[in-house]
């Protein structure tokens, strides 16, 4: 039951095959069986899920029911959903019940869908390893030894464990195409502006952005559908038609120009991950797809430019978390000080303050425009980059990220090592482009990402040349052993 797509999951309980409830018991099952190992979920919403599932129930039963009535999903935990704990991964929201939903919750839950629980992440989303919760971190599926990637580590085991058909994760430097990479999944970050930020507490607002993380393209597009939109509540939404990204997933790849960027395939690349990504380039090329190496010259700015965008934003954001509006109280504060000062300190993991501190700092007067100002200059930079790649070509190519899952604890002391995990991750967000990651193969047992990078607002596109792939490959069927 739980290697089913989408649609077949959706077609057994509109032929009356199965009942949500007893698809929705079939997933918690797993869960309980195997959370406990992964601790892919911080919560598990049991009772709301069976009650969900009961109501889709009723409307298969009055014939009201949708393309996704019914079936299970988990959310990350950086959504707000009503009544539900949302945490951000963090001591600080630990216990934090949202007041309402995000966009994003309400929209799923009105296509019909059950929410199974909440994922665990990155400590507000900062990391690439998901080894900076404070509920400790994610087992990759695929070794438990090792990292499942961040910041949606949790969806991203989730559904490698087949936990749950899809899940909801966000981008705002590659933390939905990295660990779908490192776990061998399909995961899509969408053109920023596709998808409503409100109620997704926010990191680095002119970056984040919520994408769906699947099995396959035709669950992501599925996904996807229901996902985006304009919303009046968030400023950065885009109000711009949503296309069926279903339609054209089958769409011929005669003539579709690829470009290989080759700053993309130089030092830092693991040799393995290279031999992967190539063999899938010429699977587009037997598609009928013609490939062309091009340069996006400035793309060993984005790291250095993401590292003072990223955390200039988070100082920001985060500000609100002071133990009086927001978040984790001190116990007996002796004045205001005291209470902003000890309330933040318990709160807030390391990585969030290294990243607060940094930010404050490239914020502060006197540094703002060798540091803000300097890196808003280089963002403009690395988009020209790529508009200039899209008049040659239709989409761009590469790894998703330089290495395979690596072991847990590898990289915790060494914050530079790890921030190079999102290296062909990072320019995409800056851009504001959509970018996916496509199971492409397995180096040294571990799974590795095709990346599919487009211009604004081609998802559908994007969709379809990955969703072409995955007929003719069954990398993405692969499910690690031990959860089959
Ligand atoms: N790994 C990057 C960071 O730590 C990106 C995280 C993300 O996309 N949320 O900031």
């Amino acid at each position: 039951m739980h290697n089913k797509t989408l649609s077949e999951l959706s077609a057994l309980l509109h032929n009356g095959d199965i009942t949500s409830v007893e698809l929705t018991k079939h997933f918690l099952n797993r869960i309980k069986t195997h959370n406990g190992n992964l601790n892919a979920f911080i919560s598990i919403t049991e009772e709301s899920a069976l009650a969900q599932a009961a109501a889709a129930d009723k409307q298969f039963a009055e014939k009201t029911a949708g393309k996704l009535t019914g079936i299970p999903m988990a959310h990350k935990d950086i959504f707000c959903t009503k009544g539900v704990r949302t945490s951000c991964a963090s001591k600080m929201l630990d216990k934090f019940i949202a007041p309402y939903d995000a966009t994003v919750v309400e929209k799923i839950a009105a296509s019909g869908m059950v929410m199974l629980g909440k994922t665990n992440m990155d400590e507000f989303a900062m990391g690439s390893s998901n080894e900076t919760s404070f509920y400790g971190p994610v087992k990759n599926p695929w070794d438990i030894e090792r990292v499942p990637g961040g910041s949606s580590g949790g969806s991203a085991a989730a559904v490698a464990a087949r936990l749950t058909p899809v899940a909801t994760g966000t981008d705002t430097g590659g933390s939905i195409r990295q660990p779908s990479s490192l776990c061998n999944l399909t995961g899509l970050k969408p053109t920023y502006g596709r998808v409503s930020r409100y109620g997704m507490i926010a990191f680095a607002s002119s970056l984040d952005q919520a994408g769906p993380m699947a099995a396959n393209a035709e669950d992501a597009a599925l996904l996807l559908n229901v996902m985006s939109g304009f919303d009046e509540r968030d400023s950065t939404s885009v109000e711009r038609d949503v296309p069926d990204y279903t339609a054209n997933l089958n769409d011929s790849l005669e003539g579709l120009r690829i470009g290989l960027p080759k700053e993309y395939f130089g030092e830092g690349l693991s040799p393995e991950v290279a031999v992967t990504i190539e063999a899938a380039i010429k699977e587009f090329e037997k598609l009928g797809a013609t490939v062309k190496e091009i340069s996006l010259p400035n793309t060993a700015l984005a790291i250095p430019t993401y590292y003072v965008v990223a955390p200039a934003e988070c100082s920001s954001n985060l500000s609100r978390m002071d133990g009086v509006r927001f978040g984790h109280r001190c116990d007996d504060p002796k004045d205001l000080l005291d209470l902003y000062q000890r309330s933040r300190g318990e709160g807030f993991g390391d990585e969030v303050k290294r990243r607060i501190m940094i930010g404050t700092y490239a914020l502060s007067a006197g540094y703002y425009d060798a540091y803000y100002l300097k890196a808003q200059k280089c963002r403009r930079l690395i988009s020209d980059d790529f508009q200039q790649a899209f008049e040659e070509v239709d989409v761009i190519m590469g790894p998703t990220a330089p290495t395979t899952a690596f072991k847990l604890g590898d990289k915790t002391d060494d914050p530079v090592a790890m921030y190079l995990a999102d290296i062909y991750t990072i320019n995409t967000n800056l851009a504001g482009l959509p970018g996916m990651s496509v199971p492409a193969g397995f180096a040294g047992g571990l799974p590795a990402g095709l990346q599919i990078i487009g211009n604004y607002f081609d998802e559908a596109r994007l969709l379809n040349v990955a969703h072409r792939y995955q007929q003719v490959t069954d990398w993405h069927k692969q499910i690690p052993t031990a959860f089959q």
